[in-house]
């Protein structure tokens, strides 16, 4: 497997508790390189497009609003199988149902207060850091 780029956000729930280094350790930990890194607080519209995939579901607003509602952490992670890495590091969408060790085992308070986001796919990924990243912040 090739060295690959992963988005991941630090959600709102886990920047107000501060868990920012506590997410960070694990993400390392897991072997993943922090090659970019910024705080930021979205408005509602620009987190309506970032996650504009999940318009139609019921949750969207909620969603939209949560994502608005503090700032939060955007990072690009490097590393071999990067993306599926990510998502194992993660653990599920649900923390009730996610694995022992896992960022929302550990840290996440409910389905939408689910502490991190991390991309599903090579082209998401790209999408997603192009977003929020310009090529020069990208140094590797
Ligand atoms: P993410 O895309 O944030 O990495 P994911 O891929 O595990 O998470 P998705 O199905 O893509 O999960 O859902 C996107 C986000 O929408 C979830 O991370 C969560 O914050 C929120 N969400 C998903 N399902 C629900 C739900 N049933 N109720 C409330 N919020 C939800
Ligand atoms: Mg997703």
């Amino acid at each position: 497997m090739a060295i690959q780029r992963t988005f991941s956000i630090i959600k709102p729930d886990a920047t107000r508790r501060n868990l920012t280094g506590a997410i960070n350790a694990k993400i390392e930990a897991a072997g993943l390189r922090i090659v970019a890194q910024k705080r930021i607080h979205m408005t509602p519209a620009q987190a309506g497009q970032f996650y504009a995939v999940h318009k139609e579901r019921p949750f969207y607003g909620e969603l939209c609003e949560f994502m608005a509602s503090a700032p939060v952490v955007v990072q690009v992670l490097e590393g071999e199988n990067a993306i599926a890495k990510y998502r194992e590091v993660m653990g599920a969408t649900d923390p009730a149902a996610a694995d022992a060790g896992t960022i929302r085992k550990e840290f996440a308070l409910s389905k939408g207060e689910n502490s991190v986001h991390g991309s599903d796919a090579p082209e998401t990924a790209a999408e997603e850091i192009a977003y929020f990243f310009a090529g020069i912040e990208l140094v590797g």
